[in-house]
């Protein structure tokens, strides 16, 4: 018996839906262990699932992808809080000024803002905790050991954010807005009653909004 292929004009191309392939992005995700992967490490997987090439042309980016599924922070390095002060010193020193977002991102070991913020709350709040240190008011240990509090109550965990963007369609609930139509569409998930006014990390108190909307949202 031979297989016989069908060279059929007719046959029409399928196009896999978003879901498909956010389904796809999450059983590799839970294959591969948790955070970031590359693309190529998802071909790597054994299996049939759609190509990375077809992921990335459908919402325009690896990493956009992967934030659809509440992965982010791409290939950034993990920093322990010795390399994040040494670092805020280094750039401080250079610039004879404490630094902000946009300086720390750009100036020294080009650090994100983010484990900053994750571990001090801000970069602010690292620089008053540095300035706090060397003015003898607090330990090496406090400085180092950040203001968990702040930062690890906003964290929301993986798996929630997930349910999150899948309960709301993978849009924002403002807009509207999706990845899949306008490639420059970011979706983060929301706590709609801030957790500095004690709202929680439940699914009831989370939501999906674009960057856009969200950044509205901050600002009022
Ligand atoms: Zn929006």
């Amino acid at each position: 018996m031979t297989d016989r292929f069908n060279f059929d004009l007719k046959a029409k191309r399928i196009r896999l839906s978003d879901g498909d392939l956010i389904v796809a992005l999450q059983a590799a995700a839970e294959a591969l262990g948790k955070g970031y992967f590359t693309s190529p490490q998802y071909d790597g997987l054994a299996g049939k699932r759609p190509h990375s090439a077809t992921i990335i042309d459908r919402f325009g980016s690896w990493k956009k992808a992967l934030a659809l599924i509440g992965i982010t922070g791409g290939r950034e390095r993990r920093h322990s809080p010795e390399q994040l002060i040494a670092n805020l010193e280094a750039v401080w020193k250079q610039l004879e000024y404490p630094p902000g977002k946009r300086q720390i991102a750009t100036l020294g070991e080009k650090i994100s803002e983010s484990p900053y913020r994750r571990h001090w709350g801000s970069v602010l709040s690292a620089c008053e905790a540095l300035a706090a240190f060397h003015e003898g008011k607090i330990s090496r240990e406090q400085l180092l050991a950040g203001n968990p509090d702040e930062p690890t109550r906003t964290t929301i965990p993986l798996k929630d954010r997930w349910a999150v963007l899948k309960r709301d369609n993978y849009r924002c609930v403002k807009c509207g807005a999706s990845p899949s139509n306008d490639h420059a569409v970011e979706l983060e998930v929301d706590h709609i009653l801030p957790v500095a006014r004690d709202g929680g990390n439940t699914l009831d108190n989370l939501q999906t909004l674009c960057r856009r909307c969200n950044q509205g949202k901050k600002d009022r």
